[in-house]
């Protein structure tokens, strides 16, 4: 699950990690209340952000023209007139695709004196089993980009989970980044604030980008996290009621909300044959055949061990609403699984949606006569397939012209 920039910022807070001032706002009313407190305690500039779960806002266009998901704000009417551009509009970065994401709220934050950026991430090293930290002068940009053109400015970091974060790998950093002085000992203190945010709400990535030196009010230079990003382990969210809460449906996929109200495992893909199928590893074996036989899956769909008709139904449905689809393949191999259910409720949801695209079934196992019989004497058109690799042909062919 992911959360929003502002959400990555509380989690930080909590942790010890100095983040600039400033209120998510879901309209203009609020957004001018939050500019109000902003430069009602003296602040000069304002910054309003684009909440959506993508990064590159700030070089992000919206579709009606506005330029920039991250505004500077030199005003209460320059903030609303920011808001107004963005809350309810569409935003295309780099990373959300030609469709964008709609911004629904903006963080009105006093903006910093950004003397210096850099890049500062905790993230799982798989392949080494380890929480690692990166690191780089090279802040504000597309890391991947500095990872290909300039992978020496990447400090890396591994972290023995048995000992957990050390103080000096803190302060070894700092180094590597070249801050010095009084700054030094910020650097390694946040540092360790941001690996104990990863570890404590069970995070997968968490990302500082930029993470800055500002110029304060006061004149000192302060450590402060800029923009923030956290990717959170689906496996632990259940010991996390509060982040859970931060969950945002918007964000999502709406077919695979859909899904998950039914406890069906739904992830749509760009193929045209949707695959309707009971068991992970099936669904697996079912996109794999799909692929060798020369077409794409639409879907990865698994109806379970014990799929009712009400999920059935609801499954097709789903497979429906995706203009792509093209062929539909039931492949179902019944163990606990009673296949005449899954025939039953494959012909109530071909009636009631009135199908018109192809269907290839195969059955196999568990009560199985019955439910080819159902199928049979349905009259509904049905290409039935004798094995797996003749059911995943006829789809194809259905397709393949
Ligand atoms: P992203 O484009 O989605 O990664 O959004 P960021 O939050 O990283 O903002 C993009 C850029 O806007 C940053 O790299 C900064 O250069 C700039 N920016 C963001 N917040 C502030 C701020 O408070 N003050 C100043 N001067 N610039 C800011
Ligand atoms: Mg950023």
């Amino acid at each position: 699950m992911n959360i929003h920039e502002y959400q990555a910022k509380q989690l930080l807070k909590r942790n010890g990690v100095s983040i600039p001032t400033g209120d998510p706002c879901h309209s203009i009313d609020e957004a001018k209340v939050a500019a109000e407190k902003i430069f009602g305690a003296g602040h000069k500039l304002a910054v309003v952000k684009s909440q959506i779960h993508a990064g590159g806002r700030g070089k992000g266009v919206f579709k009606h023209g506005f330029q920039g998901g991250v505004k500077l704000a030199k005003s209460v009417e320059d903030v609303v007139q920011c808001a107004d551009n963005m809350l309810g509009k569409t935003l295309v970065t780099k990373q959300t695709g030609t469709d964008g994401r709609v911004v629904s709220t903006v963080l009105v934050a006093a903006a910093e004196d950004i003397q210096k950026e850099f890049y500062l991430a905790v993230l799982l090293d798989r392949s080494n089993s380890r929480p690692l930290i990166m690191a780089s002068t090279e802040g504000g940009v597309d890391i991947e980009e500095v990872a290909e053109k300039h992978p020496e400015k990447i400090v890396k970091m591994h972290i023995d989970p048995a000992m957990g974060f050390q103080p000096w790998q803190g302060r070894k950093i700092a180094a590597a980044l070249g801050i010095k002085g009084d700054l030094a000992g910020q650097c390694a203190k946040l540092v360790a604030a941001v690996y104990n945010t990863w570890w404590e709400c069970d995070a997968s990535m968490v990302e500082i980008n930029p993470l800055c030196i500002c110029l304060g009010p006061d004149g000192k230079e302060k450590l402060i996290a800029v923009d923030a990003k956290i990717g959170l382990d689906d496996n632990a969210l259940y010991r996390h009621k509060d982040i859970l809460e931060m969950r945002d449906l918007a964000e999502e996929s709406p077919l695979e909300i859909e899904a998950s109200k039914f406890n069906l495992n739904y992830i749509k893909l760009d193929g045209s044959i949707a695959c309707l199928v009971n068991g992970a590893g099936l669904a697996m074996a079912t996109m794999d055949i799909i692929q060798h036989y020369g077409a794409s899956p639409a879907n990865f769909l698994d109806v379970g061990g014990g799929a009712s008709k009400e999920q059935v139904s609801a499954a097709f449905k789903i497979i429906l609403s995706d203009p792509n689809v093209k062929a539909i393949f039931v492949n179902i191999f019944g163990g606990i699984m009673d296949c005449n259910v899954i025939a039953t409720g494959i012909v109530g949801a071909v009636k009631e949606t009135g199908l018109k695209l192809p269907l290839i079934v195969r059955l196999e196992g568990n009560n199985v006569l019955a439910g080819k019989k159902t199928l049979a004497e349905s009259g509904l058109t049905i290409i039935s397939g004798d094995s797996m690799a003749d059911a995943a042909k006829k789809a194809v062919q259905a397709v393949v012209h």
